[in-house]
């Protein structure tokens, strides 16, 4: 079985046969000749550097397979556009700004129904469940920026019971310290524009650097 950091490194990305690049290129081609081997058409649908990454951050999850999106919050909007005529949205009371001004000043206006829970207090999101039309657990543990911490397995437990998809928002912690998916998370997401630190947080990783 692959190490941790194995997989970070060759998950999906094996050097090119025709050039030998051992770092996956930057491709910037939008578009791409008709009959390729590898089936790529346009880049909205998908482009060779932007797969090692969805690959690469999925494996290292656990997950079965990945997105990227240009932001955190781009992959917030696509969640809340999934949502079916008045289904709602559930987060917690100390859930990052932008998430909270995102679900309340631009979705809500345009018609999708949210609840505010703590979600350390597990009484109060089933009380949720049990009387709204919940369609997704948006919960973030640690949170930013107070880091407080909420239970996945109690949360995705819930959101079984009741047909909820549990999005974990594992922004914080990382796949290195905490890999939701393994704890009932039906989604997990990132934003990668707060890894700009991520070797002082793994100097702190033992066995795993
Ligand atoms: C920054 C942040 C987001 C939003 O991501 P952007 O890439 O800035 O859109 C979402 N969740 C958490 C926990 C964040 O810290």
């Amino acid at each position: 079985m692959k190490g941790y950091t194995t997989k970070s490194i060759h998950t999906f990305y094996t050097p090119d046969i025709h050039d030998g690049a051992v770092i996956p290129p930057l491709h910037l081609s939008t578009t791409y000749g008709i009959g390729n081997a590898r089936g790529y058409d346009y880049s909205r649908s998908g482009n060779p550097t932007r797969e090692v990454l969805e690959a690469t951050v999925a494996a290292l999850d656990g997950n079965a397979f990945g997105l990227a999106y240009s932001s955190g919050s781009a992959v917030l909007a696509n969640i809340v556009a999934l949502l079916g005529k008045e289904e709602r949205i559930l987060f917690s009371s100390d859930a990052y700004g932008g998430t909270y001004r995102f679900i309340v000043h631009v979705a809500h206006p345009q018609g999708i129904g949210y609840d505010i829970t703590d979600f350390s207090d597990l009484n109060q999101v089933e009380d949720v469940l049990k009387k709204k039309k919940t369609k997704v657990i948006w919960m973030e543990t640690p949170t930013n920026p107070i880091l407080k911490l909420a239970d996945i397995t109690a949360l995705g437990k819930l959101a079984k019971e009741h047909g909820v998809w549990l999005v974990v928002d594992n922004t914080f912690a990382s796949p290195i310290l905490q890999r939701p998916a393994t704890h009932g998370a039906d989604i997990v997401v990132y934003s990668t524009t707060k890894y700009t630190h991520i070797t002082q947080v793994c100097n702190f990783c033992e066995g795993m650097t």
